[in-house]
């Protein structure tokens, strides 16, 4: 792995203490403050850097910071560590134990990357887990959506339950579950509309959709783009919905993916993949590791 800026300053600091006997619990302050700032240059919410930082202090006051020889190192080592332990607990794929249809409900805010996302795990659950796959749209409020998802979902080789404006989500969404189980699908994708901001009349929506699905996932999209603003929308949709997973779009971008961190801590669900790109084959299984040193820069 490259050494990333965060260990090079570390290093720095550490260099000046050279000579010093051992390192102070001043000198450990000093660090923290440097990592609390790669941090915040990544996005990460400031209340979630809080608690994070108070985590890792509680560990870099022990021996392993405060004896070491490199302590610059063993303190990134530490924090490192607590940053994919935080984003990589909980299991990672997707779960299909329900009667089939096993249903999957999309949600997240318009623009997040919800239609995309459905026909890329479409895609995923076909070729890797060998299901067959329907897609319906429940987004009533844009017919192009609806169209963009029968778009999409031709080329991810999965087929599509049509719906149209008339209807109420909750009625396309029971008669897709109906067609389902009789055409013997293993899986029910249901993408949903998405507002530009959260709105009561959205959440409600989403609920009565999950009320009457009852699905076996229910995954938060979001866009790794949106920084220190995802906290307030993943926060809203956990109040609304008992999220089983996020996927995290968008991260082909330029932002260093601070917004995993923060999306993680507020819903406690497991991030389960993240979107690399606007193709159909732009979905990766979430590696908690690797965005560690994203993040960090
Ligand atoms: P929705 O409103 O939540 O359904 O969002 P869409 O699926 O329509 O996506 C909004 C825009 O983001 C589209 O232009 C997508 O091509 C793009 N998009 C979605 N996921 C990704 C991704 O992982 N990477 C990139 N670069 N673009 C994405």
């Amino acid at each position: 792995m490259a050494t990333s800026a965060l260990t090079e300053k570390l290093s720095r600091l550490a260099k000046e203490l050279r000579g010093q006997a051992r390192i102070t619990e001043a000198n450990v302050q000093d660090m923290l403050r440097e990592v609390r700032l790669a941090l915040l240059e990544a996005d990460v919410a400031l209340p979630v850097v809080r608690d994070f930082i108070a985590r890792v202090k509680d560990k870099a006051m022990g021996q392993e910071v405060l004896g070491s020889l490199s302590p610059g190192q063993a303190l990134v080592g530490i924090v490192n560590r607590e940053l994919a332990a935080t984003m990589g607990e909980g299991v990672s794929d997707i779960n299909l134990a329900a009667q089939p249809p096993a249903v999957i409900l999309m949600a997240g805010l318009q623009g997040a990357g919800k239609t995309t996302t459905t026909a890329k795990l479409a895609k995923y659950l076909i070729e890797k887990r060998k299901k067959k796959v329907l897609t319906v749209s429940g987004d009533v409020y844009r017919p192009a959506a609806i169209e963009q998802l029968k778009t999409v979902t031709g080329q991810a080789g999965a087929e599509w339950f049509p719906s149209s404006p008339e209807q109420k989500p909750v009625d396309i969404a029971r008669a897709a579950v109906d067609f389902a189980r009789r055409q013997y699908f293993d899986v029910l994708l249901v993408d949903t509309a998405g507002r530009l901001a959260v709105d009561e009349a959205m959440m409600r929506e989403i609920r009565e959709l999950h009320a009457a699905l009852n699905p076996v996932e229910t995954l938060f999209v979001v866009d790794a783009m949106q920084g220190q603003d995802a906290i307030n929308t993943a926060k809203a949709f956990k109040e609304a919905l008992p999220l089983t997973g996020i996927i995290l779009t968008k991260m082909d971008g330029d932002s260093r993916g601070g917004a995993a961190l923060s999306v993680r801590q507020v819903t406690g669900a497991p991030i389960k993949f993240a979107g690399v790109s606007e193709k159909i084959d732009g979905l990766e299984v979430f590696d908690a590791e690797r965005h560690a040193g994203r993040i960090l820069g």
